[in-house]
């Protein structure tokens, strides 16, 4: 059995180590030059850096196997951090490195920047969605949701909001409240040690997992600079597929959702669903090397910023999730706008010259995670043809840890089907 898996983004990855561990010969085809897709290493003015900043969790088994299997150590390529949430208001829940429930106990009753009242209010609300294993009656937004729970106190707005914008990449008026709800079970929600911790790469996201897997994969079986025109059923003989004119067994399409419908043999026996787009936008900032965050990720109140990131010797990233005022502004304003409000979090002061910068923004960062998204099957009419990609794993946002799943369950299904 060969087959092609299209797209070589962390969906397409892992597919293609899942197959060519379990000895199946596997192509790798790749349209941009290097693999990775919207997770990889970009080369900048300021040196190599991500091509938008990343923030993985410890509950990221899935990935963290997989870089294993193509020998990327985890402990030396990822900083662990137990999670702080911290903001520019003095507000901060530091999960203590303790295990579960205890660690979010004793964060909760800790935290700064909140009263009594709303840290009892918000430890009950989250024991009930415990007890009801993090299932909603029905889908409404994030907003709507946590009014109808109560969670109207500082918490919302320093912790609940921020989290929901930076996992889903939705604004809490539009975002799933479900989808938000799953996030929770498997981090603050989860029985498992360590699923709450920071994971932030010491180098650049390559080093985890793309470059790793092309020295792990055949090297004559990875096709990067190639994008695929053709695919069509081969209906002679034993059957099959031609990608590019090339015989395949069976193919998996590891594509982001507007990629997909040009290479489907027929749209109308699989329609896709509408997917709404949010963009992220990464302006890296380069500080003196000593300038540091008092911890690595800080959240912004009051002004433009959402979450800064310290990537080290003086390098911040500052993310910007979803639509908003921030796509108004020339690159230099967006700039000023934000090392205003970064400087004095690095102890410099507003009004100092504003430093060397890159602005990266992916306009379909991801799609948007709204209530009741309808999500693309994996599995398609037509035999030995699979989907994977972020947009399929219903349980999740976009994420790395969804796009991962997905490609390792199209293997799954692949090899199921030989
Ligand atoms: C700026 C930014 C920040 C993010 N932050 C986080 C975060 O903090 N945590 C997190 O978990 N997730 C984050 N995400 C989401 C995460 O990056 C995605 O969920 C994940 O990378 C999607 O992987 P994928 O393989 O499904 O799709 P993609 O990465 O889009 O891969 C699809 C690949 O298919 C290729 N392709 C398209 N057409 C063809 C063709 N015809 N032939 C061959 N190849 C083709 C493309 O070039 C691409 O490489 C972020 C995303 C962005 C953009």
């Amino acid at each position: 059995m060969k087959v092609a898996v299209i797209g070589g983004g962390w969906a397409g990855l892992a597919a293609a180590i899942h197959l060519t561990a379990a000895g199946i010969p596997t192509t790798l085809f790749e349209a941009g030059r290097h693999l990775g897709g919207r997770a990889r290493q970009a080369h900048t003015a300021l040196g190599p850096l991500d091509n938008g900043q990343h923030i993985l969790l410890g509950a990221y088994e899935s990935i963290l196997a997989l870089m294993r299997q193509v020998g990327a150590n985890p402990e030396q390529l990822l900083d662990r951090y137990p999670l702080q949430v911290r903001d520019n208001q003095g507000f901060c829940l530091a999960l203590p490195d303790w295990p579960p429930p205890f660690n979010l106990a004793k964060g909760l009753l800790a935290a700064k920047g909140t009263n009594l009242g709303d840290k009892l209010r918000t430890a009950l609300w989250m024991q009930g969605l415990k007890f009801r294993r993090f299932r909603l009656k029905q889908d409404q937004s994030v907003s709507q949701w946590l009014d109808a729970a109560g969670q109207t106190g500082p918490l919302r707005q320093r912790l609940w909001e921020p989290l929901c914008l930076a996992a889903l990449n939705t604004a809490p008026e539009q975002a799933s409240a479900q989808i938000f709800a799953q996030v929770l079970r498997d981090s603050l929600g989860s029985s498992q040690g360590g699923a709450t911790d920071l994971l932030l790469p010491k180098g650049t996201l390559s080093d985890l997992l793309p470059t790793p897997a092309q020295d792990w994969l055949s090297k004559n079986r990875i096709r990067t600079g190639q994008r695929v025109k053709q695919l069509y059923r081969d209906t002679s003989g034993a059957g099959g597929w031609q990608v590019d004119q090339e015989p395949f067994d069976q193919v998996i399409l590891a594509l982001a959702p507007q990629h997909l419908a040009a290479l489907l043999p027929d749209t109308t026996a699989l329609p896709l669903p509408d997917y709404d787009f949010e963009p992220i936008g990464t302006l890296y900032f380069q500080y003196p090397a000593h300038a540091k965050l008092p911890f690595p990720l800080l959240a912004l109140q009051g002004g433009m910023g959402q979450w800064l990131v310290d990537r080290g010797q003086g390098c911040i990233a500052a993310s910007l999730s979803g639509h908003g005022t921030w796509e108004q502004l020339s690159t230099s304003d967006l700039a000023q706008a934000l090392h205003e409000e970064i400087a004095p979090q690095l102890g410099l002061s507003p009004g100092s010259s504003l430093p060397p910068h890159q602005l990266i923004k992916e306009q379909r960062a991801t799609f948007s995670c709204r209530p009741n998204q309808a999500r693309c099957p994996q599995r398609t009419p037509w035999p030995g043809l699979w989907i994977a990609g972020d947009h399929c794993w219903s349980d999740y946002p976009a994420t790395l840890e969804g796009a991962v799943r997905s490609g390792l369950h199209a293997a799954r299904l692949c090899l199921e089907n030989r």
